[in-house]
């Protein structure tokens, strides 16, 4: 367990082959302050999930070929045997207490002193770390993340009106924020205060009937809005189902037995995909939503903030994976000096 309020170096998102090469990377360059932070219960998750048993390892995956670039490498054998050698090669560089696991990130925040600050997820306990703050961040969320979905079915009828975020949501429409973290509190005072979304009507709701896990910042301003009745209340109660409306709107099924008429519904239950988490942590994109970083040094437009791996890539290999840590370690080891 890392120590609370403490400064860290480097703080990676992500133990996949790009996060946890940062970790034994930054050993090598002798940055011992660092923490690894992956909401999966063990590193390489992705691996573990979605290869097959025994498939083989390929070092030139899908035919492109790759030269290791820095100290991270692997022999190409099955997937059962490379999560073995990475058990190895963490347990040998001395960096496996480095990683807290089970702990979802939504971004990071750069505050006025140049630190950055990790937000959490809100189903997350991250009990002491939450107040750890870091120099630098490695962002090596891969692609496979998703938003979390509830355990009730969507019909496929309403696909279009039950979305993640706001960007399909328009002026005039009735919509219900479903959440009780810092996302739906962002996401339903933001529609409220936005000037061309001003003809909306906004419902939060959320299981529990009071406001606990916001900052303090967004509880204030949900508390505002639901005390003056711009944001409607329907907090404290859960939703059982959702069903289509005779003219295709969404008919929310709530477990007191009451229902309601939406246009729109928009979850905000945590598990935002890795794009998001760039996005949300001030990473510019460009062309096709590609965010925009220094394929050098894999610096973002964000000052100390770093993305490397499957997340920055469409053709993205372990092997990448591996040389972006290298490129970003070494030019923080080279900062920090
Ligand atoms: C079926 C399949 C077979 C493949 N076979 C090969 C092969 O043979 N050889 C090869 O070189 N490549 C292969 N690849 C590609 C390779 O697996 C990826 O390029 C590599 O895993 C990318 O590493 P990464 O660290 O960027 O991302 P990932 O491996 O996706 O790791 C990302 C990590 O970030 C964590 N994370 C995500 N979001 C958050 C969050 N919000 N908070 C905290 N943690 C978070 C995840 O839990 C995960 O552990 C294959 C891919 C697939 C899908």
């Amino acid at each position: 367990m890392q120590e609370n309020g403490k400064v860290v170096d480097i703080a990676i998102i992500g133990a996949g082959p790009g996060g946890m090469a940062c970790a034994i990377e930054a050993k090598l360059a002798g940055i011992e302050n660092i923490i690894v932070i992956d909401k999966a219960p063990h590193h390489n998750d992705m691996i573990h999930k979605f290869y097959k048993k025994g498939k083989r390892v390929d070092k030139d995956w899908m035919g492109i070929k790759f030269e290791f670039k820095g100290n991270v490498t692997f022999e190409e054998c099955s997937k059962e045997e490379y999560i073995l050698q990475m058990d190895e090669k963490l347990k040998n560089a001395g960096v496996l207490d480095k990683f807290e696991y089970n702990h979802d990130i939504i971004r990071v925040n750069k505050g006025a002193d140049g630190l950055f600050e990790i937000i959490f997820g809100h189903d997350t306990v991250a009990e002491g770390i939450e107040k750890m703050r870091a120099k630098n961040v490695i962002l090596s969320v891969g692609r496979m993340g998703k938003p979390n979905k509830p355990k009730y079915p969507f019909p496929k009828e309403l696909k279009d009106r039950l979305n993640f975020n706001l960007s399909k949501v328009q002026n005039g429409e009735r919509v219900m924020i479903v959440g009780g973290g810092d996302t739906a509190g962002e996401y339903a005072y933001g529609l409220v205060e936005l000037e061309d979304m001003n003809d909306c009507v906004v419902t939060l709701n959320y299981r529990q009937a009071e406001i606990k896990r916001m900052n303090p910042l967004n509880t204030q301003m949900c508390t505002k809005y639901l005390d003056n009745g711009k944001i409607l209340n329907k907090m404290g109660v859960d939703i059982e189902s959702v069903e289509p409306t005779v003219d295709g709107k969404i008919q929310v099924n709530f477990t007191d037995g009451t229902n309601a008429e939406y246009d729109r519904a928009v979850y905000a239950l945590g598990g935002t995909t890795p794009k998001d988490i760039l996005v949300n942590s001030g990473v510019k994109t460009g062309e096709w939503d590609v965010p925009v970083f220094n394929p050098e040094t894999m610096e973002t437009n964000v000052e100390g903030l770093y993305t490397i791996g499957d997340v920055v890539t469409d053709q993205g290999s372990i092997a990448l994976a591996f040389n972006h840590a290298s490129f970003a370690v070494s030019n923080i080891a080279s900062n920090l000096k």
